[in-house]
């Protein structure tokens, strides 16, 4: 398949193609909009099954990025980046070195943090070689670090809207939560749920996570094959994307689909098809957006934690007028979010 006639292209501004021999690093960055400022989106390092994967992937994660900041009111346009990963390409430094420089050579056009695969040691090395990155450790009361922590925070507060909307539940006492991956954003979402009385059943491909969560507290485990079809109340996927779709969608019995991950829905179609069941879906990035409002805070250095804690708490408030919305108008969810998200926008070119 072609680029500019790829189905996720979507007027894409610009896509840059990285190559390092001696790191082994091969990476995509994808800028799809600076309209309402740099494009702004984590890197993802993963092993795809071929080239074309990856760039499918980095494509439809950059599109994500710019409706995510612009709904967010971020001054952040929208990109991402992938880094191949394969036994050529072993994580080391030299790797995010090289990556750092590919970074750096755009400009500012784009502005990098962590996502799957990547860890906020590894943007350590990337910050060696560029100023274009954000996630980094912050000293004192400022805005900034590991932006899993406030991505489920607001999960978390958008489970609690999603439940007061489609259940009419003020609490999450006793509510059944099915949380899809216990890595980064997983774990602090269990503990937020557990605090709240949540009963929590999780499922990973890395025992190491799954043994984390249930050293702490009480957890069901089931099999990640399992989980998405659980009998819960909630569904809250935290791994990877692309998992609702029309074989998926008619088995799952939750309620409610609200998680972290990006690009859960297949194809936008798929949110009718929730919708059309009876299940309330939380736009993907609409709720995930507590970590790119820190990323924002630290890089325009603009922010204490305290305002990105605020900040992160109008995440629920904008779910609640999205649910309002679908409930007045009969119109899924996605649609609505991506409604909004053109018209900021294009409001902003
Ligand atoms: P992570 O890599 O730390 O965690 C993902 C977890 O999912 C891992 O533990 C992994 O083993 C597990 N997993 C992979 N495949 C699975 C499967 N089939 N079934 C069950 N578990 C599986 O990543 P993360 O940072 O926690 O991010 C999770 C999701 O949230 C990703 O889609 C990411 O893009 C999205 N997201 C993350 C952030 C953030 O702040 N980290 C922000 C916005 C969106």
């Amino acid at each position: 398949m072609g680029v500019f006639n790829h189905a996720e292209f979507d007027n894409h501004e610009s896509l840059h193609y990285f190559q390092d021999e001696a790191s082994g690093l091969h990476a995509i960055i994808a800028v799809h909009s600076t309209a309402l400022g740099p494009a702004a989106g984590g890197t993802r390092r993963w092993t795809y099954a071929s080239d074309s994967d990856a760039l499918t992937d980095v494509l439809r994660l950059s599109r994500g990025m710019t409706y995510k900041n612009a709904v967010a009111g971020l001054k952040f346009g929208g990109g991402k980046a992938v880094i191949l990963a394969s036994d050529k390409a072993p994580k080391t430094p030299e790797l995010f070195t090289a990556f750092g420089r590919a970074v750096n050579s755009l400009g500012g056009r784009y502005v990098t943090a962590e996502d799957v695969g990547c860890s906020v040691a590894d943007m350590r090395y990337v910050r060696e070689q560029t100023e274009f990155v954000s996630g980094l450790p912050q000293s004192g009361g400022d805005a900034g670090g590991d932006p899993s922590p406030w991505t489920a925070l607001g999960c978390f507060e958008g489970i609690q809207a999603a439940v007061k909307s489609r259940m009419d539940k003020d609490s999450l006492d006793g509510i059944s939560v099915a949380v899809q991956g216990v890595g980064h954003v997983g774990v602090y979402l269990c503990r937020m749920l557990h605090e709240a009385g949540a009963r929590l059943l999780i499922s990973d491909v890395n025992n190491d996570n799954l043994d984390m969560v249930t050293s702490e507290m009480p957890a069901e485990i089931i099999p990640p094959a399992e989980l998405l079809f659980a009998d819960v109340d909630v569904l809250a996927p935290c791994a990877l994307g692309n998992i609702l779709t029309s074989s998926t969608i008619p088995k799952v019995r939750a309620k409610i689909v609200a998680g972290a991950a990006n690009n859960q829905l297949s194809t936008a179609g798929d949110g009718a098809r929730l919708a059309a069941r009876g299940i309330l879906y939380a736009p993907d990035y609409v709720i995930n957006a507590g970590g790119i409002i820190s990323v924002a805070g630290e890089y325009y250095g603009d922010s204490s934690e305290e305002q990105v804690r605020a900040d992160v708490g109008r995440i629920k408030d904008r779910l609640q007028l999205i649910f309002d919305e679908a409930k007045s108008s009969g119109r899924p969810t996605n649609e609505l979010a991506d409604d909004l998200a053109r018209q900021l926008v294009a409001a902003g070119q």
